[in-house]
Parts: C-alpha cells; structure tokens; sequence
C-alpha cells in the first residue's frame, strides 16, 4: 500500500465498524444462501435465516469438521462442505487427534486476506509514514514446506501462502531486504544468516523491522550475537560465508554485495560493544518500528526482546488464524498489555461463547455449549472473556476456533479484543500448539520403552523452559521398578532413545520446529521417587484441596518448579531431529 493509500484504508475500517451489525447479518446471509444445500449444512438449514441458523446449526470442533475434511483431502468434491471451489489448505499450527488442521482455502478467501494486509497496514502507516520508494523492511520471513494432498490440492501455512502469490514475489524486490530464495531455503539457518546479512547491507535504508511474531524477532537477534564477526567480514569482503551453498543465495548475494569495510567496521564497532541494548536502533539507524505479534504465548519473550528493542516501539498490529481473519490493532503505539484487536465485520461472522472469569484469573469453559447462549459480535460486553466461534465462506459453521478473549472496548460499533489464552494448549515454545492429549500420546509411546527394562513410568508432567533460546519441552519422570528391589540401573541410551521417541510422536509442527531449531531437543528429567508427592504436598499447603488435587500436566509456578527440580538424579536428550 502506498503512503497516501492508507486513508482509503482507514476510511473503509471507519465504515466497517460503524456498520458492524448490518455486515455481519449481510456476510451470515451470504454464507447461508450460497451453502444452505451442502451436504454438511443441509440436515440443518432449511432456508437461510439466521434465527434458523442460530436455533438449528451446532457448535463444531475440527474434530466434528473432519470427516468432510478428510473425503476432500482424498479427492471427493469439495461442494460436501461449501460451495465455492476449494484452491487449497491453509496448514494450521494447531493439531487435532495428533494430526495437524488443514483449512479449505478459496479465491474468496484468498481476496479476504489480501484485502485484510491492506487494511491492517493503514493505521501503522498513518502513524509510521514507512513507506517510500526509498525505505525497505527488515522481515525475518520462513517459509515452511508445502504438503501435497492425495487429492493433489496443496496445503501451505497462511504466511507460506503469502510468500508463494504473485503480488507479495513482485513486490518483494521493492519493499523488503531479503531475496526470495532465503525465505523458502530448507535450512533455517542459512536463511536466517542471508536475511540478517542482506538486512545489514541495506540497513540505512531499513524503516521497519519485524517477523511475524516476537519470538522470530528474538531468534534473529540471538544468532547475530552468534554469527555478527562472520557477517561483517562477509560484508567487508563482499564475498558470502563458504558454508552457504545454495546457488540462489549466492547469486542474490554477488548481485547486491560488494567489499565494503566501512560498513563492516561500523557494524562491528556496534556490535563489539558491552551491551546489546538497543542494538536493533543502533543497526539500522532508520528503523521506525518492529512489527511482529507480541500477545497470546509470545508474550513470553517480549520482555527480553524489549530490552534489544529499547527506543523502538513494538507494534502488534494483528489477529488472525488459519481458520478466519479477525481483527486488527487501530492503535500501533500503545502499551504491550493494552493491545487489543478491532474485529473487522466484513471477513467472517463471529460469534462468542460466554466464558468465566474466576477470582483467581483462571478462565472456567462453560462445559456444554448446547445450554449456552452464543453472542453476536455487536453484542458482546465490556469486560467478558469469550470463547470465539466463526462462521466463513469457507466451509466452516459454528466452528470453535480455541482462542479465548476479553472485550476490551469498542470502536464505533466493532468490539476491540484483548488476547487471553489459547484453550487446552498445555505447551507452546512458538507457534506449535501441544495439548494434553498430544503429550499424553508421545509420552505413552516413549514409556514402552522401559517395560523390558523393568522400570514404569509413574508420574510425569511437563513444563517449557525458555531460560536458553531456543526453547525446550522438559518432561519430569518419576520412575519405579517393577520389583521394588531398588537394584536396576537405568540405561542412559533407552532414556535418549525415550526422548527420541517423545519427539517423533509428537504433532508435525512441532518436528518442523524441531527440525528448524526454533525449538531445541525435548529433555525428560528424571525425578527421584516421591518428587511428585513432594509437589502435592506443596499444591495441598497452598490451599488445593487434597480430594480434588490433580496432578498438573504442565507446571506453571516457579516453587512447584524448584521442588521437582530440585529432585532431579538424570538429565537426558536425543541428539537426533525427529524429521
Ligand atoms: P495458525 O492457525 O497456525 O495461523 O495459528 C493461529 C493462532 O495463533 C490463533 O488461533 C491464535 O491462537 C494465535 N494468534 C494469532 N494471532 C495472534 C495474536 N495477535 N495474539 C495472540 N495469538 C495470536
């Protein structure tokens, strides 16, 4: 979008959340006539009115969706679901049963995301002026592999879909400092070496830089204090690194560098320095703002990034998933914890399930949904926390999307959410999303394990330590022999092989991750007998009641923590990548 483009697009925000109810009921209405006589809807809908809608069509889970999914995965025609011809699948980060969700994707759609980068761009440009023929954008982009359904439709991640369409390739060269063949290179660091080095070669002209989300941000931030003496002697050679082999790189590369040891001077001097706060200013001098999403589970490494961004703001300008397009945050400049995201009427219709908040801050889910009234969007209140339910033009109805938010005001007749919490996800090291369940099955898988061994595995829980970048999974095991003799010792190559195992079982984001180092190796730490009472012990002294205590399957206090850490008689990694 162009500087001056950005009115229009804060012209058409205005008219969207003024009349927020009217284009909800238009795009509901829309949705239902064009899909009422699908075989997913037709048991239920008759005629396409919303009272209708509303009293007959239930509340579904992926789970629910699947059948549908799977037929059209295997080839059947898409018109079981919705109407629209399918053009693929959006890969979400989310997983279900294991398996990870996979999204139909339309032309529609693809217009609706299109339409949505322009409208969540023009209150950031408003502030930033960033954009002119002269400035570029500093995004750490990764794009992740394509997978290729039996039916031969292909299914990518919505920032992969992104990378992949004409319009972002053409305007790629303008606008941004990376070249296209390092977003998609296979190995994550090589990529990221080239787009820090392509983005300190061009960093006097960098106004804004950013990832998608923080924790990407950070990433990049740690590998240059790993890797900066080899990119400024890249840069004053003008030569690239020998290890980057990818004849891509190394064409972009000779047609942009050149020996420059001015540059690699200055940049080094920055980064000898003794302290890395505000590094990401003093780099690139022009920078008016990082951009990348800082609420929801990245919250977790905005206070570090913060001090590396120090004299910058940063922006967390969206909301949205593989499954819809939300909302987006009119106010780039305010405080962290004051983010909140305008849903934008015209991209689904919205509905809220009311949920809880209990004294404590914890979220109660109402447990049947069927006795529970769903609120339109126009309708919620002030102060409520939700869980969100979508309807789209993409063949989901009623469809739990497992985000939980909190109403933190309106503008004009659009509510403005806060992000609370993502439900039933127990660990979250980016963007890969573990439940209970997915871990319940990987440890059940690694525990086999033992059996010949002689040992059983007793207890576990999990946590994610985050002190090292990149984050980990750590499992607790408290182990016993099946005959109490106390004799056996265990062996360190079947507790190595356990982690393995662990890691292959679990979901497919996650082992892409894992492959791509923005997670580091699981850990299973081995726990003395009688940790894991030691730990009810602990919950039951801060007021748990002893008859309703449940063993946490994650833990989230830092005392529960220590007790189990400070039990610890084994330590044990799988040097492997489970891809
Ligand atoms: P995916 O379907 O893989 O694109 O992941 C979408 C999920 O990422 C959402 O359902 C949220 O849980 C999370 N997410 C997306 N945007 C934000 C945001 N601005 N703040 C917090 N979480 C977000």
């Amino acid at each position: 979008m162009a500087t001056n483009g950005y009115e229009s697009g804060l012209k058409m925000i205005e008219e969207l959340t003024t009349n927020a109810e009217q284009i909800q009921d238009e795009v509901l209405r829309e949705i239902l006539s064009r899909n009422a006589g699908t075989e997913c809807l037709r048991g239920f809908l008759s005629q396409t009115d919303k009272q209708l809608f509303k009293k007959n069509v239930p509340i579904v889970t992926y789970e629910d969706l699947r059948p549908y999914i799977d037929k059209i995965v295997n080839g059947e025609t898409s018109d079981i679901l919705l109407a629209e011809p399918i053009t693929g699948f959006f890969l979400s980060s989310g997983t279900s049963g294991g398996q990870p969700k996979l999204m139909p994707v339309t032309a529609q759609v693809a217009k609706k995301w299109e339409l949505f980068r322009c409208l969540s761009e023009s209150p950031v440009i408003k502030h930033f002026h960033d954009i002119n023929q002269a400035s570029k954008r500093m995004e750490l982009m990764f794009a992740r592999p394509e997978i290729e359904t039996p039916s031969g439709l292909k299914a990518a991640s919505v920032s992969t879909s992104k990378y992949n369409g004409s319009k972002f390739r053409t305007l790629l060269p303008k606008l941004y400092t990376s070249p296209i063949e390092t977003i998609f290179c296979p190995n994550p660091n090589h990529g990221l070496y080239c787009q820090l080095l392509f983005g300190l070669i061009q960093r006097d002209e960098v106004v804004k830089v950013g990832s998608l989300f923080a924790s990407t941000v950070l990433r990049g931030i740690k590998f240059l204090e790993n890797h900066w003496q080899e990119l400024c002697y890249d840069i004053k050679t003008g030569r690239l690194s020998d290890w980057i082999t990818d004849s891509g790189f190394r064409n972009s590369a000779s047609l942009i560098m050149k020996p420059n040891p001015e540059q690699a001077d200055l940049i080094e001097n920055i980064c000898n320095c003794k302290s890395w706060e505000r590094i990401i200013r003093k780099l690139w001098p022009e920078a008016r703002y990082i951009c990348c999403i800082c609420t929801g589970i990245i919250r977790q490494y905005t206070t570090e990034l913060e001090f590396y961004c120090r004299g910058l703001p940063l922006v967390s300008a969206v909301y949205a998933c593989s499954e819809a397009i939300c909302g987006i945050n009119l106010e780039p400049l305010c405080k962290r914890s004051d983010v909140s995201y305008t849903f934008l009427p015209n991209m689904a219709y919205f509905e809220f399930l009311p949920v809880k908040n209990e004294p404590d801050g914890s979220i109660e889910m109402k447990s049947n949904d069927e006795d529970t009234e769903l609120v339109d969007l126009v309708n919620v209140k002030a102060g409520q926390c939700y869980e969100l339910v979508v309807t789209t033009c993409a063949g989901l109805y009623r469809y739990k999307v497992g985000d939980v938010l909190m109403v933190s005001g309106f503008y004009n007749n659009a509510p403005q959410f806060q992000f609370v919490e993502r439900k039933n996800v127990i660990l979250s090291v980016d963007q890969e999303k573990t439940s209970e369940t997915d871990l319940f099955k990987a440890v059940t898988e690694a525990k086999a394990l033992l059996d010949p061994l002689g040992f059983i595995l007793t207890e576990y829980t999990s946590y994610v330590d985050t002190s090292s970048a990149p984050g980990h999974y750590v499992l607790f095991w408290e182990l016993k022999e099946k005959e109490d003799k106390h004799c056996k010792e265990l062996d360190p190559k079947i507790m190595v092989e356990c982690c393995f195992r662990m890691e292959e079982s679990l979901h497919y984001t996650y082992k892409i991750y894992r492959k791509r180092n923005i997670i580091a190796a699981l850990e299973i730490r081995v726990v003395k007998q009688g940790s894991f009472e030691a730990l009810m012990e602990y919950c039951v002294s801060k007021g748990t009641s002893l008859s309703q205590y449940k063993k946490p399957s994650c833990i989230k206090s830092e005392e529960a923590l220590k007790i189990l850490d400070s039990r610890v008689i084994g330590k044990y990694f799988s040097p492997k990548s489970p891809l």
